[in-house]
């Protein structure tokens, strides 16, 4: 498409090169090739529609153009010579010109299109398709005066097109050239080569021409020129097919990827489809039994969907199901399969389960999950769900079985009130069962503040009065009334729930004894239990720090029990522990004493401030005469380790009197107090 720069520079020049028949055989065959090229390029274009073939097509049009015009002017100037601004040749000038500079702009716009697979901006692409024609028929008009010197008309019309098109070129030969990796095929290979081979041309070409100029001779480059960018040209084409070839072929590709999807997937959710839940179900049977493992089948069935589906009408309810999915898919893991099965029914595969409870937790998770409401237009939506769930081997051996007793089991569970799950046969024992809702049920206690907190009185033994208070933690559970620890510390604690919790204990407390000591100005002190699990806790000292911090009590109105069992678990961690603790300034005591078997030897190591003596002593310390002698050994043996003594657990005056008359310090029991809420307490006794 450049062969017109040699013969233009003899044109413009008014050289008679003396080989003009040379030269208008080259035009006219460019001409001519550009618009063979542009015409199959229109062919293809209307077969394929695909906007960079449009583009390529109008770029070769314009070529074809630029070609005619150019060698028109070539033979006004060479045969008629016609002045340069004879209007004959001017008219020449201006649609060469015009021509020139928009081919390279569509040509350039096809390369970004093929490249970027999207068309280029239509606004964006007429205001430069504008400004191209205005560029190219301004500059044909350039340094028309006499007086004006031939080099400065080539510069402008010949040389500036010509570095604009190897700049431009470059670019799309460089963009292509990156992106070559991205498909197989060499058409981005060819495309960028011939492009680059075009650029080059273009600059020496421009060189030479200016050279020529200057020494005022000729060269027959020009007619090499030509003929090197007609290959060019011709490999360009080659270059263009080889492309549009290859775009088909990555279209159809990507067609057989996508049909093979809908094939397998739910179309409205793109959720795999009951085919392809069955073929993974399969495969993760085989491992399963393989290795020996249990596998869960879920069956999820959104309740009363229907309604929402009848009265809100489907969009709405595709909208809904969408976000289902999309809320279950993120509640299970990625080697887990969320399958839609047609309507609101949904199944899940998990392909491992280690535990039954496992499954049972999942279920609950996304019954949870789905109870959050759904944001539907500008509607909230509350859906619940309800779950059966089969596991192999014990519920089938086989996808239909299993997929079939999950079924039913789902059914068992809308029966059941819907909104929760049900397991296929009762394999989990009703006691694990229990401890799994007792655990839910204690999650929402701490939310809903259903925990409230007792204290219990701890009273000097030589003064009677009421020295410290011990916070005891009760449920006041919804259905069951209040419970006692007892009943709930071990879930909370197998459950994790105990970090949270305890850290409402410490803060609940802490906050009751600042209230106690500012506002009625008294001198008690506050003890809270820790489980074992919150004294393994890493991050203990920290939360205590911080606590005592933020509700603004001195550290010694707190004192933290441990049991002695819990100390003597892991004896050397506990002493590690109890340390940083002392150093923040808390006190420490040993709750249980006697129950845990602690070695003397570890006693004296505990940084420890007080003992309690557990009630299993107190109860018979009047009437067994052992618990008498053990009772009054460890007092002594107490105060020999600058111990405090309490008294866990006295009931009767009796107890009382015997543990005063052996020096015990502090007492604690019924017989003083029962735990109570704050409000309850006589505090001035
Ligand atoms: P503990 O720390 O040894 O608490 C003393 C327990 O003895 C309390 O039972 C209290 O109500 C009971 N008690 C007090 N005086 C008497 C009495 O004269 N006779 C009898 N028979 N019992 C008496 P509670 O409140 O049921 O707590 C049981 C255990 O639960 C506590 O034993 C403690 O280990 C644990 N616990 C209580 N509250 C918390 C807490 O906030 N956090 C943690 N981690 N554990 C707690
Ligand atoms: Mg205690
Ligand atoms: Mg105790």
């Amino acid at each position: 498409m450049e062969g017109r720069k040699a013969q233009n520079r003899d044109v413009d020049m008014g050289i008679e090169s003396g080989i003009p028949f040379a030269v208008s055989l080259s035009f006219t065959g460019q001409t001519v090739g550009a618009a063979v090229m542009a015409l199959v390029l229109l062919g293809f274009y209307r077969q394929y529609q695909k906007s960079y073939l449009l583009q390529w097509t109008l770029g070769w049009t314009a070529l074809a153009l630029f070609q005619l015009f150019t060698g028109l002017a070539a033979g006004m100037s060479l045969h008629m010579h016609l002045a340069p601004t004879h209007p004959w040749r001017l008219v020449a000038a201006v649609a060469g010109g015009v021509a020139g500079y928009l081919q390279i702009g569509w040509m350039a716009f096809g390369t970004y299109e093929l490249i970027r697979r999207r068309p280029v901006r239509l606004a964006e692409a007429k205001r430069i398709v504008i400004g191209l024609i205005a560029v190219g028929a301004v500059l044909a008009f350039a340094f028309l005066g006499s007086g004006s010197a031939p080099i400065n008309r080539y510069l402008a019309r010949i040389a500036l097109h010509d570095s604009v098109s190897a700049v431009v070129f470059i670019i799309c030969a460089i963009g292509l050239w990156r992106s070559r990796g991205r498909r197989a095929g060499i058409g981005f290979s060819i495309l960028s080569a011939a492009l680059i081979g075009y650029a080059i041309v273009d600059v020496v070409a421009v060189g030479i021409g200016i050279a020529r100029l200057l020494r005022g001779d000729a060269s027959p480059f020009s007619v090499y020129a030509s003929y090197l960018e007609f290959l060019l040209q011709s490999i360009l084409g080659v270059g263009m097919i080889a492309c549009l070839l290859e775009d088909e072929r990555e279209a159809s590709d990507l067609a057989a990827v996508q049909i093979e999807h809908l094939a397998y997937h739910d179309a409205l959710t793109g959720l795999p489809n009951r085919p392809l839940f069955v073929d993974r179900l399969i495969v993760a049977l085989a491992q399963a039994s393989r290795a020996d493992q249990q596998l869960a089948v879920f069956f999820l069935d959104l309740d009363r969907f229907k309604d929402i589906n009848d009265s809100l009408g489907h969009t709405v309810g595709d909208n809904l199901l969408k976000s289902v999915a999309e809320r279950v898919r993120r509640c299970v893991r990625d080697g887990d399969t969320v399958a839609r099965f047609g309507g609101d029914e949904f199944t899940l595969l998990i392909p491992r389960v280690d535990h039954i409870e496992d499954a049972a937790k999942i279920a609950q998770k996304i019954i949870e999950t789905l109870k959050i409401p759904f944001v539907v237009g500008d509607r909230e939506l509350f859906v619940t769900t309800s779950i059966g769930i089969s596991i192999f081997p014990g519920d089938g051996a086989d996808p239909e079985t299993l997929v079939r007793n999950a079924d039913s089991a789902m059914y068992r569970a809308k029966d059941q009130g819907r909104d929760n799950y049900q397991l296929y046969a009762p394999a989990m024992n009703a006691q694990a069962l229990e401890r799994l809702a007792l655990e839910n049920s204690l999650r929402k206690a701490l939310s809903h503040e259903e925990l409230v907190l007792h204290y219990q009185p701890l009273v000097s033994a030589s003064t009677g009065r009421i020295v410290g208070l011990e916070a005891l933690v009760r449920w006041q559970h919804p259905e069951r009334g209040l419970l006692g620890p007892a009943h709930f510390i071990s879930a909370a604690e197998t459950s994790g729930l105990i970090v949270p919790i305890g850290e409402w204990i410490l803060n609940a407390a802490c906050r009751q004894v600042r209230a106690l000591r500012r506002k009625e100005d008294l001198d008690i002190s506050m003890s809270v239990n820790l489980s074992a699990r919150q004294f393994q806790q890493q991050n203990l000292v920290e939360q205590i720090r911080s606590i005592v911090h933020e509700t603004g009590i001195e550290p010694e109105w707190l004192e933290l029990e441990i049991t002695e069992s819990n100390a003597m678990q892991n004896a050397e961690n506990a002493i590690h522990t109890l340390r940083e603790l002392k150093s923040l300034g808390v006190r420490i005591s040993m709750d249980d004493f006697g129950t845990g078997y602690s070695s003397l030897n570890y006693l004296k190591r505990f940084p420890i401030d007080t003992l309690k003596l557990d009630q299993m002593f107190v109860r018979d310390v009047t009437t067994d005469r052992s618990d008498a002698a053990i009772v009054t050994a460890v007092i002594s043996l107490a105060h020999s380790l600058d111990l405090k003594v309490v008294a866990e657990g006295v009931e009767t005056r009796e107890q009382r009197d015997f543990l005063v008359d052996k020096g015990c310090d502090i007492l604690q029991g019924y017989f003083f107090s029962r735990p109570k809420p704050i409000a309850e307490l006589n505090l001035d006794a």
